[in-house]
């Protein structure tokens, strides 16, 4: 019998409900139960891949193409699961389908209204999961904070559900409990109301985990006890922490997990979470530092690029190394060249993705600066892609040579839209997206890397390295290290000579976990706490060819 746990958030966004339900998920998963997660987005649009990073962060690749909310990663790494693209439920897409349906006339006549019909297609949705998986325990996180207009049919969608199987659903409400700065008093009113309008929709929460800068004195709990209708010893509190990681292990630690199992009829196993406390500890200890610089144009909100970062993490709990990560805005390199000197304090740059032209120069001029001077580099899709240009330009000596995304009329279009891209005109969904099959040619430093010469890894672009500058670009030295299987694409390039030069047209950083980190990222990062410690190349063995 799959259990369900509803996860609502209050008094504002942003409390980081995605890591608590990942950290319920983990310390449920480490009792031996089959977990699995669900990401509910009240906003209006089908799914993420339209939405600018900017304002949402970035959007997660899974592995079957689906374009999502960043929650899913943290699901996928937290749990060490694929989660497959139906788990990420908007709006959107329940409302199309609802429409869909009616145009078809499904609804025999009926007037369709959101109770039933919405809420059935939202109820039919969770229920997917169950037949297709069948997990123990599936963690539904609905996105926003209770009280939002949008997410109101999703907060009835579970109503329904706790009355019909009120054994198996269980509601977690994560709500902002603020310190006073002037009295350094917890202040529980804002959670209290939010409770509140949640028990206006029906909804009496079965557990309160409050976001607070410390851990909650009895007394406070006391409080929200009495106030929302929880017993005091159903009142946890998760508290700030520096690293993501630690939360599974706080909530452990005051009987969540124990808490759960038991409110839901499960037998009360004890927890596994030694690998997972020594992955922490790993985190915590390094002290041997590099700076590893990521370039790009979303920097200012550091959600854009959060799987990268926590692969970057993961890859140096490995090496015990502790990484400091510099983010480095290419539009302030255009504005003054001399910016590109900070790079000099870099022991590796990553090249980010990214859409348009925006950036693109101070990308190109960043990419032109690491191969010159030797710094440990990695670019990843729009950073391959920039890597081609750069040395279409400046090795091959094509002038002007650019990608048809920038400059639809260069002399040189070195990158350009796949075939199967050129007649679409919607841009949502349209990309290739997921897993792709990749051959990695023998021999070379991506072979060193892997291990291996066949990988799956997943995508998201438009465009590619085009086939008429393939020998071009092969006779000055580029070296393509990896093909799509199916088609002759290229999928990593490299420099020989170089320190340590890589890009990928995928995105390897969707698939690094933290006990299983990505090998790029373990790759990149070991040449870079290797160059500081003015030590040969780690790869340059695979050089003798
Ligand atoms: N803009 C490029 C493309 O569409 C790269 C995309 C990316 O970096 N994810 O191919």
């Amino acid at each position: 019998m799959t259990k369900y746990i509803f996860i609502t958030g209050g008094v504002l966004s942003g409390l980081g409900k995605g890591i608590t339900t990942s950290s319920i998920g983990k310390i449920l998963q480490a009792r031996g139960y089959n977990v699995t997660a669900i990401k509910i987005d009240p906003y209006l649009n089908v799914d993420a891949g339209t939405m600018n990073p900017f304002q949402h962060g970035e959007v997660f690749v899974t592995f079957d193409g689906g374009e999502t909310d960043l929650d899913l990663g943290h699901y996928e790494r937290f749990l060490d699961v694929e989660i497959p693209k139906y788990h990420n439920i908007t709006s959107g897409q329940v409302y199309y389908k609802v429409i869909r349906r009616e145009r078809k006339g499904e609804y025999l006549g009926q007037t369709v209204q959101l109770i039933p019909h919405v809420t059935e297609e939202i109820k039919r949705r969770i229920m997917l999961v169950t037949k297709r998986e069948k997990p123990d325990i599936i963690l539904i996180e609905i996105g926003g904070t209770v009280g939002d207009y949008e997410g109101l049919p999703f907060l009835e969608a579970a109503r329904q559900m706790k009355l019909e199987m009120p054994n198996d659903v269980l509601f977690v409400h994560v709500a902002l409990v603020p310190l006073l700065s002037t009295t350094g008093e917890l202040k529980t009113k804002p959670l209290q109301h939010s409770v509140a309008e949640l028990r206006r929709v029906g909804i009496q929460p079965d557990i309160i985990i409050a976001r607070a800068p410390k851990l909650l004195d009895e007394s406070t709990k006391r409080k929200i006890s009495l106030f929302t209708n929880v017993p005091v010893n159903a009142v946890f509190t998760s508290p700030d922490v520096d690293t993501i990681y630690k939360v599974p292990l706080i909530l452990e630690e005051q009987g969540l997990g124990k808490y759960i199992v038991t409110k839901l009829g499960l037998e009360p196993k004890e927890p596994k979470l030694d690998d997972w406390i020594n992955f922490v500890n790993s985190l915590e200890d390094s002290k041997d530092e590099v700076n590893i610089y990521m370039c790009g144009k979303y920097v200012k909100l550091h959600d854009s690029y959060i799987s990268i970062v926590e692969a970057i993490k993961h890859a140096a709990a490995k090496l015990k190394i502790k990484p400091n990560i510099i983010w480095c805005d290419t539009e302030e390199i255009e504005k003054d060249h001399s910016k590109i000197k900070e790079l000099d304090n870099a022991d590796a740059v990553i090249v980010l993705p990214g859409f348009g032209a925006r950036g693109v120069e101070g990308k190109i001029e960043a990419i032109r600066y690491v191969r010159e001077n030797n710094i440990p580099f990695l670019g990843i899709c729009y950073g391959m892609q920039l890597a081609i240009v750069e040395f279409a330009r400046n090795v091959a000596n094509l002038k002007g040579a650019h990608t048809t995304e920038v400059d639809p009329n260069t002399p040189y279009p070195v990158v350009d839209i796949t075939p199967e891209e050129k007649d679409i005109k919607e841009l949502g969904g349209t990309m290739i997206l997921g897993n792709r099959k990749i051959n990695i040619v023998e021999g070379t430093i991506a072979h060193a890397i892997y291990g291996t010469t066949e990988i799956v890894e997943r995508h998201r672009h438009r465009y590619e390295v085009n086939p008429k500058f393939f020998n071009i670009l092969t006779e000055k030295g580029l070296v393509f290290s990896a093909w799509r299987s199916d088609v002759p694409r290229v999928e990593m390039i490299e420099l020989p000579n170089h320190y340590f030069f890589v890009a990928t047209q995928f995105h390897p950083e969707f698939r690094s976990r933290p006990l299983h980190p990505h090998p790029l990222f373990v790759a990149l990062l070991n040449a870079a706490y290797s160059k500081k410690q003015g030590l040969p190349s780690p790869w340059s063995r695979v050089l003798v060819r």
